[in-house]
């Protein structure tokens, strides 16, 4: 029978049990060493992971170094730099405290690290085997290299746990990315597999890391947000800044949101709810808002130490924070052409149902009385009142005039077709394939190789979307139909371009799993296919247009956001004219 009784556990073993509740995962590893980088001061970050980083990981730094004579004490337990005495918990500036990720990376793989502090002539190479040092001087810059190998190879039933490599290198970027975010002025450079799958320029603007990260499209849709929370003191209770998605400009999963207090990235419902609520019905139902947001506090109003991983955190003063972080994303909207500047709405048009939430209806108590959200209304068109209208003309050769029972409407042709295209194309993926009309002779296109490698992984899905398309060659694409849809517009051009377009955003798309290729593939589509501002248009073109409009459910906006259609009422007119 085993030995029951109670025993002071070995070290060693202790180490091990410990390391579990730290390094759950390779991306467990990959957090901790980018946070010790950041730590030390680096502007740069170069981090790689192999095989889903179960058998490699590398993190490189050009941070402060660790002194030669204190490598060894950096991967003892509860050793750290960072945290002398208790006092110091309530005013933390750096990333971790604990002194526990050096020691418990090194009781579940064997690490090399290679580091060299500012002041001193050489490096040092340590290797841990197994709990084993072993020392020797190498040369090398200042900084810091961590490379941890095989990771959970002596505890196979741990190494079981582990999901695919796809998923476990996923989860490594994953970890990266708010890092990157929040650390604008590091440059950040992720290998996965010896492919480059992020690279930040590292010069501090967060539009920057932002584009880097979600994809070069996302400049455009971003809109920056400045706004405070002051007491009667004028003391700053919460500060929010980052970058909101206009209304539309929203994905299938949280993918697009960050929510970055005082520098690090947390996970925290209460706020993504407040995200969440602050655009309202402005993002569909089941589509989720992108945004970066930066939330600061003072430091001693807030507990980074309620989970190992520090991930959740506690607030004290978390409905302020709740309040501040809407009334920032609605006033940044409500400025920035989510309304209609010039012509203020006298009343939301009735039956659109796609308005603001009341103005201070869900803020925090603290702030409901000072909500500034946009002007009241917005002019939100619904689709039941384009489907009614009379056209008038078309001005500028880029707007469709048209009347109806509430006032004069102003079309943007090329938004309009776009959502129109948008609609029909994405009808085509959920439910049955679309119409296809078939090439009398099939064409060849020339494409990019990337591309054509893309066409073939997701040649099923092409189908659908009224596509009968596959390689030809290493770089052409043979197309025997297209979709009937697209039939008027050039579609096997259309294609070649949009693919090709799509492949050069690939890295920054790595973001959002969720929305697939062909979904993407589906908006460039619309885009490309929309007519354009300049077009000239026939009366029954502008009448199917804005019937088509009409039935779209999503008529507001177009793909990128902007809005479809504005209407200036009838009463408005009669104000302006000082009929009333
Ligand atoms: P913590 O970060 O909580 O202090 P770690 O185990 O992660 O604990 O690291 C232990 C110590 O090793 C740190 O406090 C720091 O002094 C040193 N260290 C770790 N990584 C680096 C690095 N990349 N550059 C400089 N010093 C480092
Ligand atoms: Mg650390």
């Amino acid at each position: 029978m085993a030995d029951q009784r109670i025993q002071v556990m070995d070290p060693h073993l202790a180490a091990k049990i410990a390391a579990g509740e730290v390094i759950e995962r390779p991306a467990s590893v990959v957090k901790e060493l980018v946070e010790n980088a950041l730590d030390a001061g680096a502007t740069w970050v170069r981090v790689e992971v192999e095989n889903g980083g179960a058998e490699r990981i590398v993190v490189a730094d050009d941070g402060s170094g660790i002194q030669a004579e204190e490598v060894e004490l950096a991967f003892r337990r509860h050793a750290t730099s960072k945290l002398k005495r208790e006092a110091d918990l309530d005013r933390l500036v750096t990333l971790g405290f604990r002194g526990e990720a050096l020691p418990s990376i090194a009781a579940i793989a064997d690490v090399v690290c290679t580091t060299r502090a500012n002041d001193e002539a050489a490096g040092t190479e340590v290797r841990i085997d197994s709990g084993a040092f072993e020392r020797r001087a190498v040369a090398r810059q200042p900084g810091t290299t961590l490379e941890v190998l095989g990771l959970f190879s002596r505890f196979p039933a741990r190494r079981k746990f582990l999901r695919t490599r796809s998923t476990e290198a996923a989860a490594c970027l994953q970890v990266v990315v708010p890092l990157a975010l929040s650390f604008a002025e590091v440059r950040f450079e992720v290998r996965i597999d010896g492919r480059e799958v992020l690279r930040t320029p590292g010069r501090g603007t967060l539009r920057e890391a932002a584009a880097a990260v979600l994809g070069s499209d996302a400049d455009a849709h971003l809109l920056e947000m400045n706004d405070e929370l002051v007491d009667d003191e004028g003391r700053v209770l919460v500060r929010i800044r980052g970058l909101c998605g206009t209304g539309s400009y929203h994905r299938a999963s949280r993918s697009g949101q960050f929510l970055l207090l005082n520098r690090r990235p947390i996970q925290n419902r209460t706020l993504g709810f407040a995200v969440h609520e602050a655009y309202g019905s402005l993002v569909p139902v089941g589509r989720h808002p992108v945004a970066v947001v930066q939330v600061d506090v003072p430091p001693d109003e807030v507990d980074f130490n309620v989970h190992p991983s520090k991930l959740e955190v506690k607030l004290l003063r978390e409905r302020a924070v709740f309040g501040a972080v809407q009334r920032a994303i609605r006033t940044t909207l409500g400025s920035q052409g989510w309304t209609i500047p010039t012509w203020d709405a006298v009343a939301p048009v009735p039956g659109a149902g796609l308005g603001w939430p009341a103005a201070g209806s869900t803020l925090g108590s603290e702030t409901a009385g000072e909500h500034s959200g946009p002007a009241a209304g917005g002019l939100l068109v619904g689709g039941e009142q384009l489907q009614a209208l009379r056209v008038v003309g078309q001005v500028g050769s880029t707007y469709v005039v048209a009347e109806g029972d509430a006032g004069v409407y102003l079309v943007d042709q090329h938004a309009a077709h776009e959502r129109v295209q948008l609609e029909a194309l994405r009808a085509s993926l959920a439910g049955t394939d679309a119409e296809r009309q078939l090439l009398l002779e099939p064409l060849v296109v020339a494409a990019p190789a990337e591309a054509v490698l893309e066409v073939e992984r997701g040649r099923l899905e092409l189908l659908r979307l009224g596509f009968d398309v596959q390689a030809f060659g290493a770089d052409a694409l043979l197309v025997r139909a297209v979709p009937a849809l697209l039939a008027q517009r050039n579609p096997e051009r259309l294609l070649g371009e949009a693919v090709t377009a799509l492949v050069r955003q690939t890295h920054g798309l790595v973001a959002d799993p969720q929305a697939t290729w062909v979904e993407r593939l589906a908006l460039v589509l619309a885009c490309k296919s929309a007519v354009r501002a300049g077009d000239s248009l026939g009366r029954a073109e502008m009448e199917a247009l804005l019937r088509q409009l009409g039935e779209t459910a999503l008529c507001r906006t177009c793909a990128h956001g902007r809005p479809t259609a504005v209407l200036m009422p009838f009463a408005q007119l009669e104000r302006e004219f000082g009929r009333r």
